[in-house]
C-alpha cells in the first residue's frame, strides 16, 4: 500500500506509545504512577449528566444537527464566552459568530483549513500543544516556532514573536493557560501582545482557551482582546467542553470568530463530519452553565497542593534552576536540560534525550511521563498533576531522588 505524502509527514500521538509500555508493565505486576493523562479523573456536573439522560428520550437527539451546531447552543456559547471574558463580543467592527464542532481539535482543523494556503506561515510558541504543527502541515502551512524557556516560566518574549512575523504569516496561535507548561501568560504580556498584533492587521490570532477555567493560583488568566476591542476582528477563540466541563469524551468544541471565517469552516464541516453530536448539544442547551461554578473547587485545591509539593521537593533537593511556579491547567513541564544529572549524559548539548530519559524514569521509578519533544521542547517531559495527593507525593519523592542523584536511580 502506498500511502499519501501527507500522512507520511503526520506524526502519531506520542502518548499512544507510552501507554502501550505502561500497559505491559501493569500486566507484569509493576506499580505505575501514571502521570501522562490529559484529562481530569472525575465526572461532569450531575445536572449535566441528568440532562443527557433526559434528552435520550427524544427522536431529535438521534437525528442530524444543523451543520454549524444548534443555533440556541451557538448563542449560549457566545454569551457564556462574553460573560466569562467580561467583554461584549457583539461590540465589534465585524459580525462575530460561533460554530460548534466535534471537539476543539476539530475546530482547529477547520480554522486552518479555512484560513491558510499552502506555504502560509503560522507562528506557534513552544512548548506547544502537540497537534498544532501537525494541523498546520496537514493544510500545507509552515509552522514557525518561537521558543520559550523554563527560566521565564515558559513565557515567550514578545519581541521574538514580532521578529518571527513575515509577509507570509497568516496567524499566531496563543495557548494560555498552556498545555504542557501549566502557566498562563501575564496580564502585561497580553497587553504587549495586543499592541504587536495591532501593527499587523492581516495576521490572525488563534486563542486556544481550553484551560481558561482551570486556574488555581491568582491572578486569573486574561486575554489580549479584553483590553482592545478593535482586535476582535483579528481574533479566533477556540474552546471546548473537554476541560472546562470535564467531558473530554463527549466531543464538543467551538470557535468564535468573524462570521466570514465561521461560514467557511461550516463549508468544510458540511463535507466532512456534518454537524456535531445532537444528543450532547441538546443536553448542553438544557444545562445551566452556572452549575459549573463549583465543579472545580476540589480539583483546584488538589492542584494547589500538588504544585506546592513540587515546589518544596525541588527546593529541598536544590533543583532551583529547574523549578518554576505553575498556576493553571494541570501540567508541569520538567526541563531535564537544567538538572544536575543531565550534565553527566553524553552529547547532552546536541541531542534530544527526552524519550530515553522518560523510559529510564519509567523503568526505575514506575513514574510515567510524556516525552517533551512532542511539545517542541527537547530534553523535557510533561507531568500531569491528576493523581490523588498521597500517590502524587510518593511519585514526587521518587522523581526528586532520580533527578538529584543519578547513582540512586533505583525506584
Ligand atoms: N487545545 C489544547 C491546548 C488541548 O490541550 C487540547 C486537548 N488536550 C485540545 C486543544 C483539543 O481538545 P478537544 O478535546 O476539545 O478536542
Amino acid at each position: 500500500m502506498i500511502l499519501s505524502e501527507r500522512i507520511k509527514d503526520t506524526k502519531a500521538s506520542v502518548t499512544l506509545k507510552v501507554n502501550e509500555k505502561i500497559n505491559r508493565m501493569v500486566q507484569d505486576g509493576k506499580h505505575i504512577y501514571n502521570m501522562t493523562s490529559g484529562q481530569l479523573p472525575f465526572k461532569p456536573c450531575s445536572d449535566f449528566i441528568s440532562s443527557i439522560t433526559k434528552q435520550t428520550n427524544f427522536l431529535k437527539s438521534y437525528q442530524y444537527s444543523p451543520i454549524s451546531g444548534i443555533p440556541e447552543l451557538r448563542d449560549k456559547f457566545f454569551e457564556y464566552t462574553s460573560e466569562r471574558r467580561e467583554i461584549n463580543l457583539k461590540e465589534c467592527d465585524v459580525s462575530m459568530d460561533c460554530i460548534i464542532s466535534n471537539g476543539a481539535k476539530h475546530s482547529l482543523y477547520n480554522v486552518f483549513g479555512a484560513l491558510i494556503n499552502p506555504g502560509d506561515e503560522v507562528i506557534i510558541l513552544t512548548p506547544y500543544y502537540v497537534s498544532y504543527p501537525e494541523i498546520i502541515k496537514f493544510w500545507g502551512g509552515i509552522p514557525t516556532i518561537v521558543k520559550a524557556q523554563a527560566f521565564n516560566s515558559y513565557t515567550p518574549a514578545i519581541d521574538e514573536i514580532e521578529s518571527a512575523i513575515t509577509k507570509k504569516t497568516k496567524a499566531i496561535i496563543i495557548n494560555s493557560p498552556n498545555n504542557p507548561a501549566g502557566i498562563h501568560y501575564s496580564d502585561n504580556w497580553m497587553k504587549e501582545f495586543g499592541s504587536i498584533l495591532k501593527k499587523y492587521p492581516d495576521v490572525m490570532a488563534v486563542s486556544d482557551e481550553l484551560y481558561s477555567e482551570l486556574n488555581y493560583f491568582d491572578p486569573k488568566p486574561t486575554f489580549f482582546y479584553q483590553y482592545d476591542k478593535s482586535l476582535l476582528p483579528q481574533t479566533i477563540i477556540v474552546d471546548s467542553i473537554s476541560k472546562s466541563f470535564a467531558a473530554t469524551g463527549l466531543r464538543i468544541g467551538y470557535c468564535i470568530a468573524d462570521a466570514s471565517l465561521t461560514k467557511a469552516m461550516a463549508k468544510i464541516q458540511s463535507q466532512t463530519t456534518s454537524g456535531p453530536n445532537s444528543l450532547i448539544q441538546r443536553a448542553l442547551i438544557e444545562f445551566d452553565f452556572n452549575e459549573l461554578e463549583n465543579l472545580f473547587d476540589p480539583v483546584k485545591a488538589q492542584l494547589r497542593e500538588c504544585a506546592q509539593t513540587v515546589r518544596l521537593a525541588f527546593r529541598d533537593a536544590k533543583l532551583s534552576n529547574s523549578y518554576y511556579q505553575t498556576n493553571s491547567a494541570f501540567y508541569y513541564l520538567l526541563d531535564f536540560s537544567r538538572m544536575p544529572f543531565f550534565k553527566n549524559l553524553e552529547n547532552s548539548e546536541q541531542e534530544d534525550r527526552s524519550k530515553e530519559i522518560v523510559e529510564d524514569i519509567l523503568e526505575r521509578t514506575g513514574i510515567a511521563l510524556v516525552p517533551g519533544s512532542a511539545f517542541g521542547y527537547p530534553n523535557s517531559a510533561r507531568m500531569s498533576m491528576t493523581l490523588e495527593i498521597a500517590p502524587f507525593k510518593e511519585a514526587i519523592d521518587k522523581l526528586t531522588d532520580y533527578i538529584s542523584d543519578k547513582d540512586s536511580k533505583t525506584g
